[in-house]
């Protein structure tokens, strides 16, 4: 946790409501006062404020965070960011300081919603050799070719949130991962190519959970026993309170909760999604959310 004049990093450090731009004059140390956090072992976590730039929630300022893996002196990002300068800014300051002694191979996304995918291209034109592994339900809408906001919704509010990465995704720097859950280390290209990096076996699994994104997977970082989860629930709000994704960005919110409810049952101490406002939640604490929407239904 970093400190400025008093007010926490995580928690809420800056006033409700106000944009990020102010707070990167707050310091000049850009770099410093993004930096990854050591949430778990092995285990990094940068976090910042999100000014949402349009949809139903214009304007509103969401915590995003985005994490790193360790795996000796190589790093694999689990999402990127929101798009804009700003961010990319944050997250390339954030990034050659947390991986300046080694190399980041992959990133491994969550699923392409804006705030996960935006600062894919600058992240490529900064590391060039970076692979971008996801799952092959979420290829479509990465590369172009469907939109978010052609998915059959079971609600009246979904809206969509799609950023065009297209450009920063060649077939060569593609990896997928395919079924239910599985290694990521299995991941391979559109045709079958193996990567440039082979990520070891064993350190992080991937599990499918559709319904706020068709392609939509958490992470389990195994070393650690954390799970990255994405956005198969948030932890917003103050206090802090564990909920289903918000069905403005949620095209089948019966497959989101059957979604959370297994990965819930997954081997993990701690569970991190994107937009928390602690450092991660207990598998006690997301079972016992998740048991008590099985008692709603
Ligand atoms: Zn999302
Ligand atoms: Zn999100």
């Amino acid at each position: 946790m970093i400190d400025i004049g008093g007010a926490a990093f995580t928690g809420q450090p800056f006033p409700a409501g106000q944009p990020l731009r102010h707070c990167s004059l707050l310091r000049s140390d850009t770099a410093a006062f993004f930096a990854f956090q050591n949430v778990a072992k092995n285990l990094y976590r940068q976090g910042f404020l999100w000014e949402t730039p349009g949809g139903p929630r214009r304007g509103i300022v969401v915590d995003v965070h985005v994490f790193l893996v360790k795996i000796g002196q190589d790093y694999v990002l689990v999402d990127v960011g929101a798009p804009g300068k700003q961010y990319e800014q944050i997250l390339i300051a954030g990034l050659r300081e947390a991986v300046k002694d080694g190399n980041l191979r992959w990133v491994i996304l969550t699923h392409g919603h804006i705030d996960h995918v935006g600062a894919l291209e600058a992240l490529v034109k900064e590391y060039p050799q970076v692979q971008v592994a996801f799952h092959e339900a979420e290829a479509p809408f990465l590369t172009g070719d469907a939109d978010y906001k052609d998915i059959p919704a079971d609600n009246l509010n979904y809206a969509t949130s799609r950023f065009d990465v297209s450009s920063a995704l060649p077939a060569s720097r593609v990896l997928l991962v395919r079924g239910t859950n599985g290694d990521v280390a299995d991941a391979r290209g559109p045709s079958g190519q193996k990567p440039a990096w082979p990520l070891p076996r064993g350190i992080i699994t991937f599990h499918h959970g559709p319904g706020h994104a068709p392609g939509h997977v958490s992470y389990l970082h195994k070393p650690s026993g954390s799970l990255v989860a994405g956005d198969v629930f948030g932890n917003l709000g103050n206090p802090p309170k564990i909920t289903l994704p918000p069905p403005v960005y949620t095209p089948n919110m019966t497959e989101a909760r059957l979604s959370l409810v297994r990965v819930a049952e997954l081997e993990f101490q701690k569970a991190f999604c994107a937009h928390d406002r602690v450092e991660g939640i207990t598998k006690k604490d997301l079972q016992q959310f998740t048991e008590s929407l099985n008692t709603n239904q």
